[in-house]
């Protein structure tokens, strides 16, 4: 199977509009090594040609401008390789281009009970759609681990956890942590048995979630921040990574320390913040990830398993 990129950033992405944070400013002025990045997502496809779209960030139209492989084949007057769209949680960062979709509707989506509470009731989005041609086809995700099949998207094998995270700031259970927040995916393609794990945002990682990592190829996890205090350490807002529920990459039990412990899979960071210092590809953070083999995801990155 094929995994694309679409978008590696966290919210706001990178630049940011309205950020001076010693990256996003540095990036304006031309000043050091840096990539722009757009908001959250990945597709994945076993064949080229339909596509499992894993969120639908605020930079969609973007993304599928910048993608060949997300644009019409053609196959008639209106076409998207786009087969199913899969949440991994609720916040606006990771659903917002559903809007932008419309014109595609209806569309399969998949979300937990918790995902399809907010977006039906605190950012009512899937509501909104009813409006065009019944807006979407529920499917909901269960958080235990069974391995299910999407019919749209054959040779594709899928098993969904519960992770500890947070619900997004407008939910109403925003403090009230319920299983199926946030989840993690593992997406296996059947035939080559090759297996992603995909989390892009999680708080911890107990050994539940050790023992599916050690059975997967390749770990794109969380890689929002690099220290707990980075959005206090630059003024930019009160609250520590673990209240916004990411693991950072430094610290006791920090990504770093996670990750050491798996030798033979490939190590992807992914939905990075703007204040991140990894962003700067010349910075000794940077240069730390890739002694450790710990690679950043970028737009357009492409893996294979
Ligand atoms: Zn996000
Ligand atoms: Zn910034």
């Amino acid at each position: 199977m094929e995994i694309l990129v679409l978008g590696s950033g966290a919210g706001g992405g990178f630049p940011q509009w309205n950020c001076n944070c010693p990256n996003c400013s540095n990036y304006r002025k031309g000043v050091g090594k840096f990539t722009a990045r757009t908001q959250s997502s990945i597709a994945i496809s076993c064949n080229g040609e339909d596509w499992l779209l894993f969120n639908t960030s605020p930079d969609m139209l973007q993304q599928i401008s910048q993608n060949p492989e997300m644009q019409p084949r053609d196959r008639g007057v209106r076409d998207t390789p786009i087969r199913a769209i899969l949440y991994i949680d609720s916040q606006l960062d990771h659903t917002t281009g559903l809007l932008m979709l419309r014109e595609g509707c209806p569309h399969v989506v998949y979300s937990t009970e918790m995902a399809h509470q907010d977006l039906t009731e605190g950012f009512p989005i899937f509501e909104l759609l009813k409006s065009w041609n019944g807006g979407i086809n529920h499917r909901t995700l269960g958080v235990d681990g069974e391995a299910f099949e999407i019919p749209e998207l054959p040779g594709l094998r899928l098993r969904v956890w519960d992770v500890d995270g947070k619900a997004p700031p407008y939910s109403p259970h925003r403090f009230d942590q319920h299983r199926g927040d946030n989840i993690a995916v593992q997406i296996e393609d059947i035939e080559s048995g090759g297996k992603l794990f995909y989390a892009p945002g999680l708080n911890s990682v107990d050994d539940r979630l050790k023992a599916i990592m050690r059975d997967s190829d390749c770990l794109m996890v969380d890689g929002t921040f690099w220290t707990n205090d980075e959005m206090q350490r630059f003024g930019l807002g009160t609250k520590m990574a673990a209240d916004m529920g990411h693991l950072p990459q430094t610290g006791k039990d920090g990504m770093i320390e996670v990750l050491a412990e798996f030798e033979t899979q490939r190590k992807v960071l992914i939905h990075i913040n703007n204040s991140n210092p990894i962003l700067n590809e010349e910075s000794p953070e940077r240069a730390e990830l890739d002694s450790l083999d710990i690679e950043v995801a970028y737009d357009g990155m492409k893996v294979s398993l």
